[in-house]
């Protein structure tokens, strides 16, 4: 995950509020987090719980590697609670839930946090609920409320919250800083690519001049030719040609990430997106191929196993046995 300077770059003034709570040991009991989709709600989420709990803290940076911030960064921490929609909204009895459960002290110390994603589905009297919380905030405990949408959470709410607004990214301008920077040879193509993985310019540059990243592009892209034109051996490719070239784990996320990017790639193309093109090019014979292949539903479903397979990965799941699996759903 990236770092509070790093999300800082992304998210100048957001990054700066948190980096400054911290600083001055004034973190409020309570943040809003709104932002598009892809804008980091959930990256800020996991730095502001892994800030609070990690022993190692250099100035404001967690460590990212010790035991505390691994189960954080996992979702196995006890005394971080993520909370999501069941169905539609997020029910009464899940706040109702919540407090029991916070009424004991925190399991592991005396801090607690809790994450509310998709927090524009609370209920009227979620909200309520949540707001009698926010009124008594035991000692340490802290609130993130995430939103794609800070115009229909309840007033109260928002204004008990210090809120931080994440910007939408701009991938256009990064990819014409990416092509216009003299130190880096980068083409088009590269630069859409490396975008869709990176926002910092750094970054950027490690990604492009390690190479790494095209040769497992290579990988995906020999996996998606292998689902259209030889279905059956999609199980032995994935033994004989993918797992071997990918082994270690960082490079299975990244593979993950560009399946994901190819398939997303395949559906918008479907959908005559075609500047919103980040793997393939939009002459490329397999993509063609792939929009008659793959019916948007069986894209959506795919999709949907790919990020599975990627929490898998996340939760330690043996890197083989998920990309078994996963090859098996396409
Ligand atoms: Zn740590």
């Amino acid at each position: 995950m990236k770092s509070w300077e790093q999300l800082r770059e992304v998210q100048p003034l957001a990054g700066k509020i948190m980096m400054n709570s911290f600083l001055k040991n004034r973190v409020s009991h309570a943040y809003l987090i709104q932002g598009t989709r892809g804008t980091g709600k959930k990256t800020f989420a996991t730095m502001i719980a892994m800030t609070i709990f990690c022993p190692n803290v250099n100035n404001v940076e967690p460590c990212q590697s010790c035991h505390t911030c691994k189960r954080i960064l996992s979702g196995n921490h006890p005394d971080v609670h993520w909370i999501e929609p069941e169905g539609k909204s997020i029910k009464t009895e899940q706040i109702r839930a919540l407090q029991h459960e916070f009424g004991y002290r925190g399991m592991e110390s005396a801090k607690k946090v809790y994450i509310i994603t998709n927090a524009e589905a609370l209920t009227v009297n979620a909200s309520n609920r949540i707001l009698k919380f926010l009124e008594e905030p035991e000692v340490e405990t802290t609130a993130l409320l995430l939103t794609d949408n800070g115009q229909s959470i309840i007033p109260t709410i928002q204004s008990r919250c210090q809120i931080l607004e994440l910007k939408p990214l701009q991938q256009k301008a990064f990819i014409n800083r990416l092509m216009a920077d003299n130190d880096i040879a980068i083409n088009e193509s590269q630069s859409r690519l490396i975008s869709a993985l990176t926002n910092n310019i750094s970054e950027a540059r490690t990604l492009h001049e390690e190479e790494k990243v095209y040769e497992i592009k290579d990988v995906v892209y020999q996996l998606i030719y292998q689902l259209i034109a030889n279905y059956e051996d999609r199980y032995l490719f994935m033994h004989q040609t993918y797992l071997p070239k990918i082994k270690d784990k960082q490079d299975q996320e990244l593979g993950l990430d560009l399946m994901l990017l190819a398939f997303k790639d395949i559906l918008n193309f479907r959908n005559q997106r075609v500047e919103q093109l980040l793997f393939f090019q939009s002459n490329d014979g397999l993509l063609n191929r792939a929009i008659e292949q793959f019916s948007e539903q069986r894209l959506l479903h795919i999709l949907q196993a790919i990020l599975e397979a990627k929490q898998k990965l996340n939760q330690n799941v043996h890197p083989t046995l998920v990309m078994e699996q996963l090859v098996l759903r396409f």
